[in-house]
């Protein structure tokens, strides 16, 4: 039996201020406040010294004074401790791998003793990738020993470990971990860093449905709305998602955020790959800009040398200047900023936009069909490519499988057809909606309930846009200048994309310019028309795809602030 641990002794008196040097005046009541402060600051040290020493003595007691024979085998690890084992890693650990001294390297997720001779360490080392490991200490008191297994048994949830184990099988599969027919019993154990004393979110926490969104977004109430959806177990600890974004290691660590991160990173791959096999070519458009790019409301300034500069609100003109440049074909991958004091599901400040532009041979058209194509190779890429994450956060967040089109039969309604089929069929609130007004996000999400009944698809086109609803870069249809060659792509009812056929030639621009109430003239403005009046540039047309918007509606997740790597919100500019 161990002795109890020895009390902490008292702590020591704060040493007296320092009597005043001679010939000077007593001290003044700032110099007494200042003295006074030196002194507490030296009990606490003193305070806390005694306490180490005290937890020291309490350790050493506890282990009893048999010498320990393990005592290399664990403790905190230096820059100069090595394990010298088969490096493994759990995705890959077999048969091959049995009674074999392996290391690994990976975080605490769960510990436990098991009277004083014994401890369960569940490792793990990414995603959910995890195995058990035992560590037992032996009769003759190495490789393990009884205080090898305490100071083993006591470290702090998520340190980052590095052990030496043989693999062996269970007794029985280990159910709570997913490398379930192999276990580790311990032979080394090195803590490289350790966790904290306690949790700001604890990785089961971290890995359940964010509980509430609303600390984060109090005005909004829609994405809590869809939480409550959610079935989150009784008593199963969730957090909110203020909880998740401040506690970022923890928040990334949860093996569903790391699966949205990938299906995220897929999207852009597959985006990429579709262009290319295109001939598209990529190219990189600025953030920094000197003018609004998209009207002057919801533009971020920001000072500039003597002068001030524009966070870019989409790669628009840049594509265009890229296809008078010559270049047939053109995407690009980058950051879109909106200065939208917008706190709802689907809009952050920053996002990540998917652009794409192209030269139009005969019928803008010809776009649709492109960008159709693609974002069908991205569902049926996530679908083949994804399967396991997919599965994964449908195990946190459930949702229905993304309806596809049969092949021939994708959706594209006009603007008109869709306000026609919300009247006839819609809810009773949409009886009168106009062709001429631009669709509300509730009309659009009851339109997207409708397509998916009637046509059995969650991602469908809606074309010819009315034309007060598009910007002043868009050909109006010259059957019928009330509407556009402009078009908005949906997923479950929400918006992804926006596109359309771009005027081209510079007069008809600058008419267009003037009918949207804006000055040709003015700043950036100018400069984009004096490109088409440069040199003669061919008919185009493209879109622009919000990424977060097509992870978060492609998986159905409540909130696009869930897919965005660092969330920019009105109210989020940290971490
Ligand atoms: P919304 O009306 O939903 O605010 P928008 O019409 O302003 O969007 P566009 O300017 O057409 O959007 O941008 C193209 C795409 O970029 C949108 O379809 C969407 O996927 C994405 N997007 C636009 N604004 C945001 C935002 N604030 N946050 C996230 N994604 C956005």
């Amino acid at each position: 039996m161990s002795e109890p641990p020895a009390a902490a002794p008292e702590p020591t008196q704060a040493p007296a201020a320092a009597p005043p040097a001679d010939g000077e005046a007593g001290p003044s009541k700032k110099g007494a406040k200042k003295a006074e402060a030196k002194a507490k600051k030296e009990a606490e040290k003193a305070r806390k010294a005694a306490e180490r020493e005290a937890a020291a003595a309490a350790q050493k007691a506890a282990s009893g004074s048999a010498e320990d024979l393990a005592k290399d085998n664990y403790g905190d690890a230096t820059p100069e401790t090595r394990v010298d084992a088969e490096r493994v890693t759990l995705k890959n650990i077999g048969e091959e791998h049995l009674d074999k001294t392996v290391k690994l390297r990976g975080w605490i997720q769960n510990s436990r003793m098991q009277g004083a001779k014994m401890a369960f360490i569940e490792l793990r080392e990414e995603r959910a990738w995890t195995i058990q490991g035992v560590i037992a200490a032996s009769p003759e008191g190495k490789p393990v020993s009884k205080q090898m297994v305490k100071w083993a048994g006591a470290l702090k949830l998520e340190s980052f470990i590095l052990v030496e184990a043989t693999v062996k099988k269970p007794l029985e599969p280990v159910k709570s971990c997913k490398v379930s027919n192999y276990e580790l019993h311990i032979t080394k154990v090195f803590c490289i860093a350790s966790g904290p004393e306690v949790l700001g979110l604890g990785l089961n926490a971290a890995n359940k449905p964010v509980a509430s969104f609303e600390d984060e977004e109090p005005n909004s109430g829609a994405p809590t709305e869809a939480v409550e959806n959610l079935t989150i177990g009784e008593g199963q600890p969730a957090a909110s998602l203020s909880t998740h974004l401040n506690n970022p290691a923890m928040h990334k660590r949860a093996p569903v955020q790391q699966a949205i991160a990938d299906v995220r990173m897929r999207v852009r791959k597959l985006f990429a790959q579709y262009l290319d096999s295109k001939n598209f070519v990529q190219f990189e458009a600025p953030c920094l800009i000197g003018a609004a790019s998209e009207g002057g409301a919801n533009v971020f300034q920001m000072p500039y040398f003597d002068t001030s500069a524009c966070l870019a609100q989409s790669p628009q003109f840049y594509k265009q200047i890229e296809i008078a440049g010559g270049r047939k074909r053109v995407y690009c991958i980058g950051p879109v900023f909106r200065a939208e004091n917008s706190n709802t599901p689907r809009h952050l400040t920053e996002f990540t936009g998917l652009d794409l532009e192209m030269e139009i041979e005969d019928s803008y058209t010809e776009v649709i069909d492109m960008i159709e194509g693609l974002m069908l190779h991205i569902f049926r890429g996530l679908e083949e490519q994804c399967k396991d994450e997919i599965e994964l956060i449908r195990s946190v967040y459930p949702s229905e499988p993304f309806m596809l089109p049969a092949p021939g039969k994708e959706v594209r309604l006009t603007f008109a057809e869709g306000q026609k089929l919300l009247r006839e069929e819609g809810p009773e609130e949409y009886r009168n909606v106009s062709d001429d007004e631009d669709m509300s996000t509730p009309q659009e999400k009851a339109l997207g309930a409708l397509i998916r009944k009637k046509f059995g698809t969650d991602f469908y086109v809606l074309d010819k846009f009315p034309e007060g609803a598009r910007p002043f870069y868009t050909i109006e249809d010259p059957a019928n200048p009330k509407v556009t060659n402009a078009y908005d792509f949906f997923m479950r009812g929400q918006e992804i994309l926006s596109g359309g056929q771009r005027i081209h030639i510079p007069s008809l621009l600058e008419d267009r310019i003037r009918k949207k109430g804006i000055d040709p003239a003015s700043p950036g403005i100018k400069e984009y028309v004096d490109v088409f009046k440069s040199a003669g540039v061919p008919p185009h047309g493209g879109g622009g795809i919000g990424l977060d918007r097509v992870v978060s509606w492609y998986l159905n997740l409540p909130s696009v602030h869930l897919s965005s790597y660092y969330p920019r919100t009105p109210k989020r500019l940290m971490p």
